[in-house]
Formats: structure tokens, sequence, C-alpha cells
């Protein structure tokens, strides 16, 4: 999977020419690469065609070149493609692992401890897989190499007295792992285990340890755990020694189980959080993706965010609706122009500029029903222009007027703006 979708980007990188047969076979080759991979066809045709449909209609975004843009559009189709990820906060809480046999349990409860002592908290692991007789020993000895606190019993076949015992003696730790047993299938036994373990621990988290190298057969496993005991996150385990990972990524997708941890190799530092787009341009090849990305991220706030673009040029209804995006991330009109480099603020009495969602999506629909040659001229809309245009986007005469009269303001406003006469606080607009 790695390096096949290195490929697909430097076939772009490389390409002279971005044309439909240059999309066409990225398009194979992102297929190929992710049948590979084990990822579900399904999403495999979803992702492929989003990519075609994408990379041949979509406007380049400006400043980037036509191979950027197709690589950014991989780059998001695949990113959608991926499980998400779980964030859990730096704070005192007790984490239950679940999972077959030999899925990687016993390995992961030290290596989750360990990412919280790394993190400077003080982390602890509880044997609680009295199933597997090695797990005992297994789980110590891994504490000790990594400086956790340890309880375990080696005698005792009572899981639940184990844990219960473990909780009271570690108390004074920040995040407790909860190893349990797993079977060689998920059945009565082991559930009836788990959920007793659950009751007597009260986790913060369950996690589903789950094998990579099962590939598809994650969702399936996934969904009978999460019915059975109710699961937080997965935690995927050898990551590495598999051609299967893009199968567990995206099951997990499927099924909407966030990925918290993969779990990279043997040994206890071989273990990450689950970043997806850290993850997925690694993928395509960090570099290239990382440089891009912020390339996009520069030109989306000079273009959209910048709110000295506004002043420049025409105003026309495009702007209008450009406003009306950057507001949807900003916030309204108000805070963009306190974002101005002349730092005056400005304070909107005026009842033409009051937004709220509603009106906002309003007036984007309205838009949508009007002629390029309107949205560029809005002078040209009359009356009848304005009955079309109500009738086009299901709306009423009033409200496409009430658009044009926000039109009208915020083209005053620019006018001012550009003469220098600079709104002062509490300014009302004369209009
Ligand atoms: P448990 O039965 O679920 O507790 O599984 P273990 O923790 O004993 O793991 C089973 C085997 O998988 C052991 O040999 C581990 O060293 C190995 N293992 C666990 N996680 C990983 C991983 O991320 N990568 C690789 N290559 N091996 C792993």
């Amino acid at each position: 999977m790695l390096s096949s979708l290195k490929d697909v980007v430097k076939k772009i990188a490389r390409s002279s020419s971005v044309d439909k047969k240059l999309v066409e076979e990225i398009v194979r080759d992102v297929q190929r690469a992710l049948i590979k991979a084990d990822v579900n066809v399904r999403q495999v045709k979803e992702i492929s065609d989003a990519i075609k449909k994408r990379a041949l209609s979509e406007e380049v975004l400006s400043g980037l070149n036509p191979r950027e843009h197709i690589i950014k559009i991989v780059y998001e189709e695949i990113l959608r493609g991926v499980g998400e990820g779980f964030d859990i906060p730096l704070k005192k809480s007790k984490i239950m692992l679940v999972g077959l046999q030999g899925s990687g349990k016993t390995t992961t409860a030290a290596k989750i401890a360990k990412y919280f002592k790394d993190k400077g908290m003080k982390a602890a692991v509880i044997a609680g897989d009295t199933h597997r007789p090695a797990a005992y020993e297994q789980l110590k000895q891994l504490a000790e190499q990594a400086g956790l606190g340890f309880f375990g019993k080696k005698e005792e076949k009572d899981a639940v007295k184990i844990v219960k015992e473990g909780l009271e003696a570690l108390k004074d730790y920040d995040v407790i792992v909860i190893d349990t047993a797993g079977r060689h299938a998920l059945e009565e036994e082991l559930i009836e285990e788990m959920k007793r373990i659950a009751e007597v621990s009260k986790p913060d988290y369950k996690f589903l340890v789950l094998d990579a190298s099962i590939g598809q057969l994650a969702s399936k496993q996934a969904e009978a755990f999460n019915e059975a005991v109710g699961i937080d996150a997965i935690v995927i385990t050898k990551f590495d020694g598999t051609a299967k990972g893009g199968g567990a990524l995206s099951a997990a997708r499927l099924i909407g189980i966030p990925i918290a941890f993969i779990g990279t190799g043997e040994k206890i530092e071989d273990f990450e959080k689950f970043d997806p787009a850290g993850f997925v341009s690694r993928l395509l090849g960090m570099g290239d993706i990382k440089a891009l990305l912020e390339k996009v991220e520069r030109i989306v706030k000079e273009e959209e965010l910048d709110p000295e673009a506004f002043l420049k040029g025409k105003f026309t209804l495009k702007d209008v609706y450009k406003q009306l995006e950057a507001m949807n991330k900003m916030g309204p009109i108000s805070k963009i122009f306190e974002m101005l480099p002349f730092g005056f603020s400005l304070k909107v009495d005026d009842e033409a500029l009051e937004m709220t969602q509603e009106k906002m999506k309003k007036f984007k629909v309205i838009m949508d029903s009007m002629t390029e040659e309107e949205l560029l001229n809005p002078k040209i809309i009359d009356s009848s222009r304005i009955r079309r245009i109500a009738i086009g986007s299901g709306t009423t005469p009033q409200d496409v007027k009430e658009l044009l009269n926000y039109y009208n303001t915020m083209k005053n406003l620019m006018k001012r703006l550009k003469k220098g006469k600079l709104p002062i606080k509490g300014l009302k607009l004369g209009l």
C-alpha cells in the first residue's frame, strides 16, 4: 500500500500535463493500490469515483498548479475513506482493553500506558488476563522495562477480583490500563467476563484491540464486540506485518468507530497515536503533501479569509458569496473587519448586515439561481429578474430584495473603506 500510493503521487508530480488520460490512469492506480491493501471494493469505488469526478470537474484553486490540484484531491478522498482518530484527554482515566486472543492486547496494554507515561503521567497496568498463562509474566516484564506501575496475581484465576484489587492498589496512578482475557472467538464466557470486569472497573474507555492482518474482517469483529460490551475506539496492531492494513482502517470507517492507536512492531515503542491526516500524508509521501497542504492553507487564508481581499477590485455578488463562506469559518462580518491590518473595529448596527445561519443559507440558494451575468453585475437585476430568481430558488421576491439590499450595504461600505474613509466605532451606515 505504502509504495504504490507514493508512486501514484510521483506519477502525478512528474507528468508534463494533466489531462483526462492522466486522471484515468491515476484513478486506476489508486484503485489497484487500495484493492491490494484489502480496502472494501465498494469503498474503493467510492473513493476512485470521487477522485475522478472532482479531478475532471473542479476548478483548480488559483495558486496551485493542476498537478498539485490532483494530488490534493487524491489526498482528501483517501483521507475520507480512512477511519477517524480518537483523542483521549490527558487526565485521570481507566482504560479497559478487550479483544481476541493473540490480537496483541497484552503488548498493547503496556504500549498505551507507556504512551501516557511519556506525556508525563503516572501510568500503570493491571494483568487481568487469567486465561492465557503467559500473559501475567509478559505484562510484568513489559511494565518493568518501561517503568510502569503493575498489579497482577499469578495464581489467581478470578479476573474480576484482580481488577478490583488492582484498582485499589494503583489508585494513586493517573492512567490505568486493564488487560483482559481473550478467546479464539467471541463466546458467551468471554462476554460474561468482559461485562463483569467493566462493571467493577467502570472504565472511562473501552478499546478493542484488532490484528491488522484480518483486513476487512475487522468490521465484523468490531461490530460483534461493540454489541457485546460497547467499544469507544479501536487499536489496530501488527500494522507492520501485513499488506492488509487498509482493510482494517477502512473497516473502522465503515462501522463508524474511531481508531485510537496503531501498533507498528513488537517493541514497546513501536506504537503511535492514530492521526488520520498525518497517516495519509505519509502514505502518499509526506514531504510533498505537507508542503502542498501548507500552500493550500495559505491560499485559502489569503483568498477567502483575508478581509483585505474584499477591498480589492470591483465588488460583486460573487464576493458576497465568498464573504458568506468566510463568515461560516470566521464569524460575523464585524469580526472580519476587526482583523483588518489597520485595526479599527466596526460595530455594525445596521439590520441589513445582520446575518443568521438561515439567512446565509437562503442567500446562497438565491445566488445559485442567478446567472453569471447577474452575479457579476447585480445592477441589471430588475423586478422581472427578481421574480424569476425568487421562483427559481424557491424564495420570495422580498428575500431576493433583502439580498440585494445586503449587497448594496456591503458595497457602500467597501467604497468608503477604499476611499480611506474608515468607519469609526459605532458607525451608522447611512443608507
Ligand atoms: P494477546 O493474546 O492479545 O495478549 O496478544 P499479545 O500481546 O501476546 O501479542 C501476540 C503477539 O503479537 C506477540 O508475539 C506480540 O509480540 C505480537 N505483537 C503485538 N503487537 C504487535 C505489533 O504491533 N506488531 C507486531 N509485529 N507484532 C505485534
